[in-house]
């Protein structure tokens, strides 16, 4: 095996770059001890970095490489730190005027990385760690250039996701898992069972096209049966907890709770902790479904 100082180019000219800190001279002693193990202080530091609440810097692009040779030295079981940061820096928007899209000015990387992500998500021991599977699966969809999924998909894992009503605005979370399968505003739904509630509408496993058919049968394929249940209230519909209007979930881009955001390996990348087990869903129980388009011209 190389050693990591061999993936660092000694023509990248780190002390000209610069991350969320100032200049990068630091960054190829924190690539080159940064290894398999997530809790590594070191990951800490190249996130905090590199990819500061979602914000991506000059040296940030100037790691991929290194990044994608760690990925590539690493088995498909300990390779996830490495394709977790490249996923979130290459699919951040926040990136510095002039820069172009590294999935262009990267491509050869990007490939390389979507062929190791690839192989990490087929491992047969991901099965017992969903919330790893979401993780590499969304960073698979990042590579790929599948906007808001490439970034949201761990809310999957949080049994959560956080979207504005088309139609009247309102914050609603739309919960499934743990406790329950319902839309709600109150932010303390974990806390308090008597709130106001809107019970959710999964998809048909039937009536999947695009994208999400494409995860929901890879899910099953990989023996995800929980994250393939899960895809089916992402995608589908949910009952606005204010104004009872009707509308498809996945087609609205998620917010951001303050106190989580992000997901698991940094301060950067906080996240709910997954819980003991995943609910089986309800059946699908019917119901007229709305587009969003439709549901702003009811309003
Ligand atoms: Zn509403």
């Amino acid at each position: 095996m190389l050693r990591a100082s061999a993936l660092i180019s000694p023509m990248t000219e780190w002390s000209q770059l610069t991350h969320a800190y100032g200049t990068a001279e630091d960054v190829p002693g924190l690539l080159e001890v940064a290894g398999p193990d997530p809790e590594s202080p070191a990951w800490d530091e190249l996130w905090s970095r590199l990819c500061h609440q979602g914000t991506v810097y000059p040296a940030s692009y100037a790691a991929l490489p290194v990044l994608v040779g760690k990925a590539r030295q690493l088995t498909a079981t300990d390779r996830t730190m490495p394709l977790l940061l490249a996923a979130s820096i290459v699919a951040s928007t926040d990136r510095p005027c002039g820069i172009p899209d590294p999935k262009d000015a990267y491509a050869a990387e990007t490939s390389e990385l979507i062929e190791l992500a690839e192989e990490a998500l087929r491992h047969p021991s991901l099965a017992d760690s969903p919330e790893r599977y979401v993780e590499l699966l969304e960073a698979l969809l990042a590579f790929e250039g599948v906007e808001v999924w490439g970034e949201e998909l761990h809310g999957l894992s949080g049994e959560e996701f956080e979207v504005p009503c088309p139609a009247c605005e309102a914050e609603n979370f739309v919960v499934f898992g743990e406790y329950g399968y319902f839309s709600t505003t109150d932010s303390l739904y974990m806390n308090e069972a008597t709130g106001h509630r809107k019970e959710l509408q999964p998809a048909a496993i039937s009536s999947l096209e695009g994208l999400a058919k494409r995860l929901h049968v890879r899910a099953l394929t990989d023996g995800q049966h929980k994250v393939a249940d899960a895809l089916t209230y992402i995608f589908g519909s949910a009952y606005c907890a204010e104004c009872d209007a009707l509308f498809l979930t996945s087609t609205l881009r998620p917010t951001r709770r303050l106190a989580g955001g992000g997901s698991a390996g940094s301060p950067d990348r906080q996240r709910t902790p997954l819980p003991q087990s995943w609910h089986t869903p309800r059946p699908y129980t019917g119901g007229m479904l709305l587009g969003v388009e439709e549901v702003h011209q009811h309003a």
